[in-house]
């Protein structure tokens, strides 16, 4: 997969060269490539930025040095990437629907943001997608953040990076739709606090129920509303006994909450 971030702080995305993403870089996995918007400006003040059409506080980003940096670096089949608080939520789904393509190309803003008739132009593009993605209902001063969040999420999904690809299968917000359950390693007792004696068994069966169960409760304590989304009829009657006893039940093929014992609607 080849990824190009474009930003007037390419120095910004300098993490990349770390950790997982660094090595998916160096074993040719990832072809990442960081670009600086001020290198296609023409004037000498390297002008990225003016004051937006019809008042208001800030500067917006101009559209004709995004279009021109953008037309050099998107290749045929590219996905172009806009972070900003009002696009649509980065999910796990995006990361892995993202992973299977052949090029993305982050546009990253600053100021009030990047000048709309972006995004619309190459809508509107032969063979380039547009996606307009929010990392959170929260607002940052650039793109940059919210790009490295989406390489990171992307690129552990490419085949290689992750050293034991089993680990990618049971974490949170995977193909089951309920948070991970909780970790423990060496030693078994530390400050007073054991680790459950189930981890200890070998039994693999046990030990598979109950992280099950700990995976569904941590789920229906923190994440309501990912419980809202389970299909009942892809759960055990286990399942649905923990799930019970932090008030949940099946009811129209849905969960819903139960309020003494009535389904509340
Ligand atoms: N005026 C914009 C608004 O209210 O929607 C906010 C602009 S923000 C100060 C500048 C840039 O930061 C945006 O263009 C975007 O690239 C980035 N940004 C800020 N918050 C973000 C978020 N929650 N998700 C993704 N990108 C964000």
């Amino acid at each position: 997969m080849r990824i190009d971030v474009v930003s007037i702080f390419p120095d910004y995305l300098a993490p990349l060269e770390l950790s997982l993403v660094g090595k998916a870089r160096t074993s040719g996995i990832l072809s990442l490539h960081v670009h600086d918007l001020r290198d296609w400006t023409t004037d000498r003040h390297r002008t990225v930025d003016d004051t937006p059409f019809g008042g208001g506080a800030g500067m917006v980003m101009r559209p004709d040095v995004w279009g021109t940096a953008l037309d050099d670096v998107l290749q045929d089949g590219a996905h172009l990437l806009v972070p900003t608080p009002s696009g649509t939520p980065l999910t796990q789904r995006t990361a892995e629907e993202l992973a299977g393509e052949q090029q993305l190309v982050i546009a990253c803003g600053r100021y009030e943001g990047i000048d709309a008739r972006v995004a619309e132009h190459y809508r509107g593009h032969p063979g380039v997608r547009v996606s307009e993605f929010s990392i959170g209902d929260y607002v940052l001063n650039g793109g940059e953040v919210a790009a490295l969040v989406l390489i990171e999420a992307v690129a552990r999904l490419l085949p290689g990076v992750v050293g034991n690809p089993h680990s990618l299968v049971e974490e949170s917000h995977g193909a089951a739709g309920l948070l991970e359950y909780p970790v423990y390693t060496k030693p078994p007792q530390w400050q007073g606090h054991d680790v459950p004696e189930v981890l200890l068994s070998g039994h693999h069966g046990r030990i598979e129920r109950w992280r099950r169960d700990q995976a569904l409760e941590r789920t229906a304590a923190r994440r309501p509303d990912l419980v809202e989304r389970l299909d009942p009829d892809a759960l055990d009657r286990h399942d649905l006994v923990v799930l019970a006893a932090h008030g949940w039940v099946p009811q129209g093929g849905r969960l819903v909450r139960a309020v003494d014992g009535a389904p509340e609607v």
